[in-house]
């Protein structure tokens, strides 16, 4: 229990717990002695002692001067600092009852009101406001109760008006001067701080001499008589106020102790209950905990598996749309001649037209592929794309955050995916030279390229007529689709002039051979026979027949003839360019496909990366609640046990002092052995015969 003593410097607060512990324990007649805060407790050792804040240097005392001077000279003593004394419990019998006594600094010497109150006040049982009874209540003193009140819940207050011995010797004024000091104690008790009822104020307002008790029972402890103030006029009503505090103060304390009984079994009852919902929900915690680390493995586990799976699928798909695509081109190029065919525009054998005419057939050509292969491929590549995105969030939905689960839409693409065959028909067939100048079908040229094929001919007409220009081959060594315009026609040198030569003969005596083996022989015999029985018509025949059929065909040599020619011309070309990226087109479009699976692969991946992340962060925070939870489990064992432990110590200052002498005592019905004592019955009296300390209180 702890009582507070407060009031302003000189007022009396070291005289009068100096007076209730029946001993000059506190020095007092210097101004109060630092601005510390002392608080006076019960030591079992026999000398007395004291020890300052943050420190466990048991300082000794031996006299009351001593201990003023230690305060004084203690300089490391801060302002609103706690000094503790310790009195021998031998000494005091208050202090037996581990009641702590604190006397403050004046209330008028500080501006830290607030912190004071905190600090020492917010865990007092009771408080003393030790006024000077020759002048009013001031505010400061008020202020002070007043800041107590916002802060505790009905404190128990006391107002001793002390040195009323002094203000008490014009006995014509006493009445008065009392009836204006207690009327203005009732309106501070009641109207301001609402603490106490008007009928019980006058039970906390008392007129005391604390500096003549503490001599008369200074006198007696010593026992010597009683002289000088004892004597005084009014002392015995005096010493009978004061006594009546006293029992009053006890009565208080002892409210308070079986208060605080009640408190403990609260509290008790509070731990345990925390205890075990701190307990439950820790359990709870645990097996969440449990249930998304399982979770957390799943996913770990579940993710690596289907990356493999997806991986293959990735791969057989793109497989799929490569051969898909390949097969398409390779229709398609067979059916190029159709496409050519279906263009139709201006057509001049004019260097300028032709360039205009070549450049939008080029264009023609790769829409058309364009629009066929996507005709062929794309509904399907897109199916098959769409069925494989599916199947991948299907798999993965289990893995994803629950928030996404519901979104799912989100993360497949929105737009339909289109393969681009980018086929560039301009750039690989740039090269494409017509050749549409008139060519008699039985002249020389054309007679040695049926016979010699399109190369050897060249070959062989190169030779003849050195001046002679190939022309641009219709099926050139073109470059690659691949390949540079740098790389379009190898410049022979000579090993490839003299292969060139041999290759030719050797191509001319096999075509001369086979002439000569088969039909040729035998034209040769008939002719003979023929010019030798028919003789010079028959060549003049032929020479006319053979005039009539170049004739003809120069005549019939016209644009339409020139336009068929060069589209055969370019169908040919083409299909032999269009042969060479068939495979690198197909590839390309595999890798659209892959490029596309795997994006949508990847933004889903991240989304279960988020579920561990976000699995990993709660497993944290449950770790973290766990860990609370323990801390609130031990914390609240440990005040479970405190509370027992200080039941236990109620328990026996109970027996101690509240025990009924009388059978008529009353009985709060909460309780079924506690005491409620009545205003008669303090620890004070009856006392139990082997309580020494309370036969000596009886003394007075
Ligand atoms: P504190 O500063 O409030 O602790 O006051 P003290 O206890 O130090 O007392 C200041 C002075 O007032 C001392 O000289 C005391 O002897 C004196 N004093 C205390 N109580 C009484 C009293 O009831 N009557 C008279 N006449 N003087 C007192």
């Amino acid at each position: 229990m702890k009582v507070a003593f407060f009031g302003r410097t000189s007022s009396g607060k070291s005289t009068v717990i100096n007076a209730m512990m029946k001993d000059r324990v506190l020095p007092s007649g210097i101004g109060h002695t630092t601005n510390c805060f002392l608080s006076v407790e019960g030591t079992d050792d026999d000398k007395a002692y004291l020890k300052t804040e943050g420190s466990e240097e048991e300082q000794s005392i031996k006299t009351i001067n001593q201990l003023a001077h230690a305060l004084h000279m203690d300089e490391s003593l801060d302002t609103g600092c706690l000094v503790h004394v310790f009195w021998p419990k031998t000494k005091c019998a208050l202090l037996r009852d581990d009641l702590v006594l604190v006397d403050s600094p004046g209330t008028d010497v500080t501006s830290e009101l607030d912190s004071w109150i905190d600090k020492f006040c917010l865990d007092a049982d009771v408080f003393v406001l030790v006024a000077n009874s020759e002048s009013t209540l001031m505010n400061t003193e008020k202020h002070f109760f007043h800041k107590v009140n916002e802060r505790l819940s009905k404190p128990n207050i006391f107002i001793l008006n002390n040195r009323w011995d002094a203000s008490a010797n014009e006995p014509e004024y006493t009445q008065d001067v009392r009836k204006q000091h207690t009327d203005r104690c009732v309106n501070f008790l009641v109207g301001e701080l609402k603490v106490v009822d008007r009928e019980q104020a006058p039970d906390r307002i008392f007129f005391v001499s604390a500096k003549e008790v503490l001599n008369s029972r200074m006198q007696r402890a010593q026992g010597m008589p009683e002289t000088g103030g004892a004597l005084a006029e009014g002392f015995q009503d005096r010493l009978k106020e004061f006594q009546s505090f006293e029992r009053r103060f006890e009565e208080c304390i002892s409210q308070s102790a079986v208060k605080t009984k009640f408190f403990t079994e609260k509290v008790k009852n509070i731990m345990d209950a925390i205890n075990i919902e701190a307990a439950e929900k820790r359990v709870a915690a645990l097996e969440d905990r449990e249930y998304q680390m399982d979770r957390l493995e799943f996913v770990k586990n579940q993710l690596n598996l289907l990356i493999n799976d997806i991986k293959q699928k990735i791969k057989a798909i793109s497989e799929d749309v490569e051969a898909k695509v390949s097969v398409a081109m390779e229709e398609e190029i067979c059916r190029l001649h159709v496409i050519v065919d279906e263009f139709h525009t201006d057509f001049h054998p004019s260097p300028h037209v032709l360039k205009i005419y070549k450049s939008e057939l080029l264009a023609h050509v790769e829409e058309g592929m364009g629009k066929n292969l996507a005709f062929r491929c794309s509904n399907a590549v897109n199916m098959s794309v769409q069925s494989s995105q599916k199947y991948m969030i299907e798999t993965m939905l289990p893995l994803l955050p629950s928030t996404v689960q519901s979104q799912i839409h989100m993360l497949v693409p929105s737009r339909k995916f289109d393969l681009s065959y980018d086929l560039n028909c301009a750039t690989i067939c740039s090269d494409f030279q017509e050749n549409i100048e008139f060519q008699f079908s039985l002249g020389w040229t054309a007679l040695v390229h049926r016979y010699l094929g399109s190369v050897n001919a060249q070959k062989a007409l190169k030779l003849v007529d050195q001046n002679f220009q190939p022309s641009r081959p219709a099926l050139p060594l073109a470059r690659t689709p691949f390949s540079g315009p740098s790389s379009t026609v190898a410049q022979p040198n000579n090993e490839t002039a003299r292969m060139t030569k041999e290759d030719l003969m050797l191509a001319m005596a096999t075509s001369v051979a086979s002439l000569t083996s088969r039909t040729s022989m035998s034209a040769v015999v008939v002719g003979g026979v023929v010019c030798k029985t028919v003789g010079w018509r028959l060549i003049v025949l032929s020479a006319s027949l053979y005039g009539l059929l170049y004739l003809y065909e120069r005549l019939t040599w016209t644009t339409k003839a020139k336009e068929r020619t060069l589209k055969r011309q370019f169908v040919d070309y083409a299909t032999e360019k269009l042969q060479l990226i068939v495979s690198f087109t197909s590839a390309n479009c595999s890798h659209q496909v892959q490029q596309e699976m795997a994006t949508t692969f990847a933004r889903l991946c991240q989304q279960v990366d988020q579920t561990q992340k976000e699995l990993e962060a709660e497993i944290r925070q449950l770790t973290a609640k766990i860990d609370q939870l323990e801390t609130v489990q031990s914390q609240s064992k440990s005040l479970r046990h405190k509370a027992t432990e200080l039941e236990t110590q109620l328990e026996a200052f109970t027996n101690q002092y509240l025990q009924p002498a009388k059978p008529h005592l009353f009985v709060p019905p909460v309780r079924r052995s506690t005491v409620w004592l009545s205003p008669s019955h303090s620890f004070l009296s009856p006392v139990p015969p082997h309580n020494t300390s309370v036969q000596e209180r009886l003394k007075d």
